[in-house]
């Protein structure tokens, strides 16, 4: 509670606000930095909402989202205090980083992973999406929810938790939702948005995908390259979400795809089912997330060399371990 005073008397005492979120920004990370930038406008801070990545497309229907800036579009703003949400370590606000050093800095965030870069460093993994901290936070300032608000909040609350199906799903995130709800948040709008806006294309994209799966006993994993996303007329965002469907395999505990956007850019999704910690993993080769989905990122490298290293590593740990906690599938 002590942090939660500390962020609210340096947020009242600063006029210039940065909020920042992470490259290849996901629901959870756009919820909360619009929620944030919304919440600190109404109380006329002079603030900013940045995210070093493009947006997808289908996020911008939500209230605040087409307002958030990008790197290039990013000038003449001398903020008093930078808001890092959701971020993990500094390297994941993208070509922002060099900011930090210069103003003082929040970091916002649930991830186990974190590095606690900040100034003052708000890091708690019990929540299961930063868009409850800012909802918390919000609520702190005296910040007032409309129906628009209210919904773009929810949307991290509902995506981080898979739709409220992940393990990270407890009495307190259903609470929060359930509160957004009550003051107009449109749960079956977010989840038609989100879940069922699929271009023909990423169908196609996912039978590449499933073509190229190699199953192992409780491990499956897949690859897409950029020519697959070229060749179906997809980008790198066209494919979240299928990790996931691996693992919803029967006797998966371990999914991984590996993908390649744009050339020579490598990044590796991470997911398990029940027990094994894949962050561990994600955390070793320079990423991180959590518990039961967690990623990282390599610049020019080939996609086969990284694939071949992730299955080899899984394969030790997920192997290794299970034989170590008598674990049987
Ligand atoms: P993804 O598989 O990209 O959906 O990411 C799953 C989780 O891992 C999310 O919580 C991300 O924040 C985290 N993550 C993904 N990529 C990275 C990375 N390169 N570095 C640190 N964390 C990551
Ligand atoms: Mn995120
Ligand atoms: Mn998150």
């Amino acid at each position: 509670m002590s942090k939660i005073k500390s962020i609210l008397s340096q947020v009242t005492e600063s006029q210039n606000i940065l909020i920042l979120g992470h490259v290849m920004p996901d629901g959870d990370d756009i919820s909360s930095v619009a929620s944030l930038t919304l919440g600190l406008k109404q109380l006329d801070k002079n603030c900013l909402g940045a995210i070093d990545s493009p947006i997808p497309e289908y996020y911008k229907v939500f209230h605040g989202v087409d307002q958030l800036i990008s790197y290039e579009e990013y000038s003449d703003f001398s903020p008093d205090l930078v808001v890092v949400l959701d971020c993990s370590s500094p390297d994941r606000v993208g070509r922002f980083e060099s900011m930090l050093s210069q103003c003082k800095t929040i970091v916002i965030d649930h991830h186990a992973t974190n590095t606690f870069f900040g100034g003052t460093n708000w890091v708690d993994s019990s929540y299961a999406a930063t868009a409850q901290m800012v909802y918390t936070l919000n609520k702190a300032l005296g910040v007032v929810y409309d129906s628009r608000l209210a919904t773009v909040n929810y949307l991290g609350m509902a995506t981080d938790t898979g739709f409220f199906r992940f393990s990270n799903t407890d009495e307190r995130v259903f609470k929060d939702a359930a509160e957004l709800v009550k003051l107009g948040a449109k749960p079956h709008f977010v989840a038609t948005t989100i879940l069922e806006n699929k271009r023909i294309e990423q169908l196609k994209l996912f039978c590449v995908m499933v073509d190229h799966m190699i199953v192992e006993d409780s491990l499956a994993y897949s690859w897409l390259s950029y020519e697959n996303y070229v060749e179906n007329g997809c980008a790198d965002d066209d494919s979240t979400g299928f990790v996931g469907e691996m693992r919803s395999l029967r006797n998966i505990e371990v999914a991984i795809l590996v993908t390649e956007y744009p050339k020579g850019e490598v990044h590796v999704s991470l997911r398990s089912k029940n027990w094994f910690d894949v962050s561990k993993v994600a955390a070793v080769l320079g990423g991180g997330g959590h518990a039961r989905a967690a990623g990282c990122s390599f610049k020019n490298t080939r996609l086969e060399k990284v694939l071949n290293e992730i299955v080899s590593t899984v394969k030790d740990h997920l192997w290794g371990e299970r034989s170590e906690t008598g674990e049987v599938s």
